[in-house]
């Protein structure tokens, strides 16, 4: 019996919400709060005919931190779920910490203007220190760990499929495939097509700020940077076929290389088709992915933003995306004494899945983990104080809630490698 707050109303939040609700005996009442209260509704209204679970709705702007207490104070969680932007990760920390709740999420906080001079003082001299450039790390939320340990609270971070379930396949790994992990890739692959020329399956903004960066990647104890879209390799992935991947900066590179030290290399790679790079080459070129403002008109408007109301809203690709995509990691390492490589993936189908929540398949596999470590929280089965990513919990009752709940793992221990 637990009670849930859940911030944001987006793709994926209405994916998790969906998925709470099938959990009734444990997601028995749940609020939902975001920026447009009139989407929550529209939600709470379609669910509260299929479900057991009490479904209330509220107003919350999350940049505001007394706001999101004020909402904490009347709701009383047991957990806040971020399911908002990962601009308003540390305003939901503070009032969690106000509060004494327990606090998940699902992407690691950005700033939402990278222009802000107290902000870039503090990235400046974090890509000089670390030698990564992306705007998104876990600096700032890892600053929070004392805090979360002395208020006897738990922030569950990056709780979606990558960084998520990626995560946990490799403590999986770590726990019972093998003694020592050499090489870790992470292989990202959406084989499903929309038919629009262009539209991101997420937050557009988040989403192209995170593939026009340089990419990186954990190599013999330091970071490699290159430049954007500068290594690609082809892979067949099982049930897509081949693919031509990209080396992207992912943030859970950072905090497996911390929890898995001996991890000599680990990369990710995400999949994307030439049509997508060129459109995304262009609007970068054109000044359209800034994230400063500008004069138009009279009026300031900020060419990120505005691209976003232009593209279709990534909720609205269910209905069209067809194919499937398919997500996991390839490991080689050692286990008694012999060489040894082993693949661990899900595969799902944007169809299925649009049927069964109304969602393509990139908000499923970012809300379906969400509910499942939300679960892990509510029945104490992850009960680590602190500020913690998935890595650092057991394994064995996620990936089991995982294949229960609608992304089955599958193995492999004969994969091919990525060169
Ligand atoms: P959407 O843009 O679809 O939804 C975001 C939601 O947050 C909207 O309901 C929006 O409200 C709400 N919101 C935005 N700002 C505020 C605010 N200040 N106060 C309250 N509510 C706010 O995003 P997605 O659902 O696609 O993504 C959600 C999160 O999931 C993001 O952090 C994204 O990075 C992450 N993600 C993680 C993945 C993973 O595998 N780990 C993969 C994909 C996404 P409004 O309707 O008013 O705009």
């Amino acid at each position: 019996m637990s009670k849930v707050l859940v911030i944001g109303c987006g793709g994926v939040a209405s994916v998790a919400i969906h998925k709470c609700c099938q959990v009734s005996e444990v997601f028995t009442e749940l609020c939902i709060a975001s920026r447009t209260k009139s989407k929550c509704d529209k939600l709470a209204a379609e669910l509260a005919p299929k479900t057991a679970t009490r479904i209330t709705t509220a107003q919350v702007d999350a940049d505001d931190v007394q706001q999101v207490i004020d909402l904490i104070r009347a709701c009383k969680p047991d957990l806040v779920m971020n399911i908002a932007l990962p601009y308003q990760d540390l305003t939901i920390m503070d009032a969690c910490l106000a509060c004494g709740v327990n606090y998940m999420d699902t992407a690691n906080y950005e700033p939402e203007n990278t222009d802000d001079p107290a902000w870039r003082a503090v990235y400046e001299k974090r890509c000089r220190e670390a030698g990564f450039s992306a705007y998104f790390d876990y600096s700032w939320q890892w600053a929070y760990r004392k805090k979360f340990e002395a208020a006897g609270l738990t922030a569950l971070l990056g709780c979606g499929f990558d960084p998520g379930v990626t995560q946990a396949y490799c403590a999986h790994a770590k726990k019972h495939e093998f003694d020592t992990i050499d090489t870790i890739d992470i292989l990202d692959c959406n084989g499903g097509d929309h038919g629009y020329a262009f539209a991101t399956n997420f937050n557009p903004e988040v989403n192209l700020r995170e593939v026009s960066a340089p990419g990186s990647y954990w190599e013999n104890g330091h970071w490699v940077e290159i430049p954007p879209m500068s290594i690609k390799r082809e892979y067949n992935f099982d049930q897509v076929g081949h693919k031509d991947m990209y080396l992207l900066h992912h943030e859970e590179i950072e905090s497996l290389a911390l929890n898995i030290p001996e991890a000599r290399r680990i990369r990710f790679f995400m999949t994307f088709g030439q049509s997508y790079l060129d459109h995304m080459r262009c609007l970068e070129n054109v000044g359209m992915l800034s994230t400063s403002p500008v004069d138009f008109e009279g009026q300031q408007i900020v060419p990120i933003k505005f691209l976003k109301a232009l593209l279709p809203d990534p909720a609205s690709l269910g209905s069209r995306t067809k194919g499937k995509t398919n997500i996991g990691c390839i490991f080689t390492g050692k286990k008694s004494g012999q060489d040894k490589t082993y693949y661990i993936y899900n595969v799902c189908d944007h169809q299925e899945c649009y049927r069964e929540v109304g969602s393509q398949a990139i908000s499923y596999t970012t809300g379906v983990p969400a509910m499942c470590g939300a679960l892990m929280l509510l029945t104490g089965k992850w009960n680590k104080l602190g500020v913690c990513t998935v890595e650092e919990f057991d394994p064995d009752p996620f990936l089991a809630a995982l294949d229960q709940y609608g992304l089955p793992r599958r193995e492999s221990r004969t994969p091919a490698l990525v060169d």
